[in-house]
């Protein structure tokens, strides 16, 4: 049994602590002069394609994605030199042990280069890394996080990797919701933006506190399979 194993970023592996929707709204100011042009959307599982989309919607804007993130970018990148993220518990111990029966992956919002640069600033990029690329399917890829599994399981394919069974790794009902369409299991860990009754409803097939305590019935469910 190999596991194609596909981690979500943002409060699942790691917390900017704000620094990525202050980045992205600092970019959309400087480019197009709107002030808060996030405030009342909720990055929350969302996809970097999907929640720039509504702002130019909700600002009356073209769609003028790449020259945002042309922006966003180096801010992102300066934030998190001045501060690192977070880095959420259990992470560095799981990642060998998920890699042992599998290849790691991510499955995640982020555009493929903002990723990357949140996973180096805190040296974990590299285990996500197949042949000097990230592995996995990312916000550039579509703007419906529902649409990211099999684009995953495409990715890892082209590359060469086999797998039975493919388990998403997140922190939100989006991340559950992403499972499900794309017929892999769910795991839902409440170390990032929504509380345990919140994901608890969302139906996941496994629910843990953290990727610590969670990390023998994350490996178990797999067995399980
Ligand atoms: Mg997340």
């Amino acid at each position: 049994m190999k596991v194609l194993w596909l981690y979500d970023i943002d409060g699942t592996i790691l917390s900017t602590e704000g620094a990525g929707r202050a980045s992205m709204s600092q970019a959309f100011e400087l480019c197009f002069g709107v002030e808060k042009a996030f405030s009342g959307l909720s990055f929350a599982g969302a996809t970097d394609l999907g929640i720039t989309g509504q702002a130019f919607e909700a600002a009356g804007l073209p769609q003028e994605t790449e020259r945002l993130r042309v922006a966003y970018l180096p801010l992102l990148s300066g934030r998190l030199a001045q501060k690192a993220p977070r880095l959420c518990p259990g992470i560095h111990a799981l990642l060998p042990r998920t890699a042992s029966i599998g290849h790691n992956a991510l499955l995640t919002g982020n555009w493929r280069t903002g990723a990357r640069i949140k996973l180096e600033s805190l040296d974990l990029a590299g285990p996500f890394e197949h042949q000097g690329r990230l592995l996995g399917a990312f916000g550039d890829d579509a703007a419906d996080r529902n649409l990211l599994v099999p684009i995953a399981q495409a990715q890892a394919r082209a590359a060469g990797l086999s797998f039975d069974l493919t388990v998403v790794i997140g922190d939100t009902p989006r991340d559950v919701a992403c499972a499900r369409a794309g017929g892999a299991l769910a795991v839902a860990v409440c170390t990032g933006w929504s509380d345990r009754e919140t994901l608890e409803a969302s139906g996941p097939d496994l629910l843990v506190d953290d990727l610590v305590s969670g990390a023998d019935a994350l490996l178990d469910l797999v067995g399980r399979s």
